[in-house]
């Protein structure tokens, strides 16, 4: 029998605000435990939560940018569940009627196709405190520095078919919020996480299998990993003649395996109701053209416009684009290189991204700034050194030995294209290799490269290449 897997997203991002959802404590991550968290994080009694006008235009930026609806009238509930680190009792989320509903985004397949992901709904909603089990022998540390950090819940359509889609899709909300600068997307510090809902049915069946749903996965690679077993688990399941439970499972990284955790909740299970404290949110149409006003350029349009204005692949277009920082510095790079869009691109996605790889750094701590890297590209472009050379240039000034002029002067790099030295070095291979010229002459061709090769040894590389061919051709021709 064949399988197909359903699979469906929650991904939570934390909004970088300054301070909380509602209240005026900081967010700021790493603080020692329990200094970030007020009376109103708490819940404390005789308190009452002010909601922060920030979040809202970041959840309004999210919804223009993934055309969905940004609700005119959205409404603030309480998700009601006992656990130590949520002391109020209930988690301030929204349930009927979030903020954003209804919009999509479209991801790039591997076979070269795009597909289109449906994005059910995203809200607003406070995170809880956090439990700590390290460090404490036989007790549980609650840190609620977190408590009332402002999230926003994206929920996924379940319309991805392999954990190699729900990566994609994940990576693309990933770089969207990052362009939206609504959320650092920093995933070691819980910044972007997600609970990956998986099932699995006959390959041709209408139905939904049962789903399982794993909970808050923090890398790329964890998400494909902890999706792949669980298909795997699942299949298995069914074919030995077993049943899947719906129940909330955890990805153990170090086994790779999901183990069950809990019985699924049912939302009724939570006893949700409007949060009496909170009015209804109201969002006006003039708001709403505000914020439409202050979007960036998307990263779709980004990477269109990359293709038609500097004659690039969509695949290359697109990795440029994955992130804003990447994309700039591909701008930037271009501009100090007055032009040369396709010469930047692989420059780009070539030497420097294969150094930033070897060395594990962001393209934000390159060695090479972008104005470095366009002038080292200029002087390509206007025939100071051959592309070869210019990977020598790009060395030193990953070395910190300075800008390309400096490079090329201090290490005396600069082509030659005086004919006149030129052709004195042809003469002298020629010379010195008698045997080969006369094969080639008695038509053996290939020796060209031969020749070539041979004049750029004795000039270090440095003689342009095209005035070297047609030398050697004249030359050997008589
Ligand atoms: P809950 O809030 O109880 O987790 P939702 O119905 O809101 O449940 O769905 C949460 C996520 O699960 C959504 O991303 C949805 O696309 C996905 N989902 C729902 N049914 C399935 C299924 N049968 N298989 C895989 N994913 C599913
Ligand atoms: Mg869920």
């Amino acid at each position: 029998m064949q399988w197909e897997a359903v699979i469906g997203l929650e991904i939570h991002a934390q909004l970088a605000t300054r301070s909380k959802i509602f209240s005026g404590a900081p967010t700021a991550y790493g603080a020692a435990p329990n200094t970030q968290a007020c009376a109103v994080d708490l819940g404390l009694p005789g308190v009452l939560p002010v909601l922060n006008a920030e979040v809202v235009r970041m959840a309004a930026k999210f919804g223009l940018a993934t055309h969905s609806t940004v609700a005119p009238r959205s409404v603030f509930a309480r998700k009601n569940y006992f656990y130590p680190d949520l002391p109020k009792g209930y988690q301030i989320s929204q349930f009927e009627l979030p903020v954003v509903h209804g919009g999509y985004l479209d991801i790039d397949l591997e076979d070269g196709g795009s597909k289109r992901i449906g994005i059910t709904r995203a809200h607003l909603e406070e995170d809880a405190g956090k439990s700590l089990h390290e460090d404490f022998h036989g007790e549980t540390g609650i840190d609620l520095n977190r408590a009332g950090t402002p999230l926003l819940e994206i929920v996924s359509e379940p319309d991805m078919r392999s954990a190699a889609e729900a990566v994609a899709y994940m990576k693309k909300i990933h770089a969207l919020v990052r362009y939206l600068e609504i959320c650092d997307g920093n995933m070691q510090e819980g910044s972007f996480r997600c609970d990956a809902n998986v099932s699995v049915r006959p390959l041709g069946q209408a139905e939904f299998g049962t789903r399982a749903e794993i909970k808050n996965i923090n890398s790329f690679r964890f998400v494909e990993r902890a999706i792949n077993y669980e298909i795997e688990r699942q299949i298995d399941r069914l074919e030995g003649g077993g049943e899947i439970v719906q129940e909330t499972r955890l990805y153990d990284a170090d086994k790779n395996e999901t183990r069950p955790m809990r019985s699924k909740e049912e939302a009724n299970d939570y006893r949700y109701f409007p949060d009496p404290d909170l009015l209804p949110l109201e969002i006006d149409a003039a708001f709403i053209e505000q914020v439409a006003a202050s979007l960036p350029e998307l990263p779709d349009a980004r990477r269109d416009r990359f293709g038609a204005e500097y004659g690039l692949s969509r695949y290359d277009a697109g990795v440029l684009t994955a992130s804003r920082e990447l994309a700039d510095f591909f701008e930037q790079t271009v501009q100090a290189a007055g032009g040369e869009g396709k010469l930047a691109a692989n420059w780009v996605m070539g030497e420097l991204a294969g150094q930033l790889n070897k060395e594990g750094r962001d393209i934000t701590a390159s060695p090479v700034g972008a104005q470095q890297l366009g002038g080292l590209l200029r002087r390509i472009s206007d025939g100071t050194i051959s592309g070869k050379i210019a990977k020598q240039v790009f060395e030193a000034m990953w070395a910190g030995e300075g800008d390309a002029d400096t490079v090329i002067a201090a290490k005396g790099l600069e082509q030659i294209t005086d004919s006149g030295a030129i052709e004195q070095a042809v003469r002298e291979v020629l010379a010195a290799n008698p045997t080969q010229v006369e094969q080639y002459q008695g038509g053996q061709e290939k020796l060209l490269g031969y020749f070539v090769g041979q004049v750029m040894k004795a000039t270090q590389g440095k003689a342009n290449p095209g005035e070297v061919n047609k030398i050697l051709k004249r030359l050997l021709a008589k």
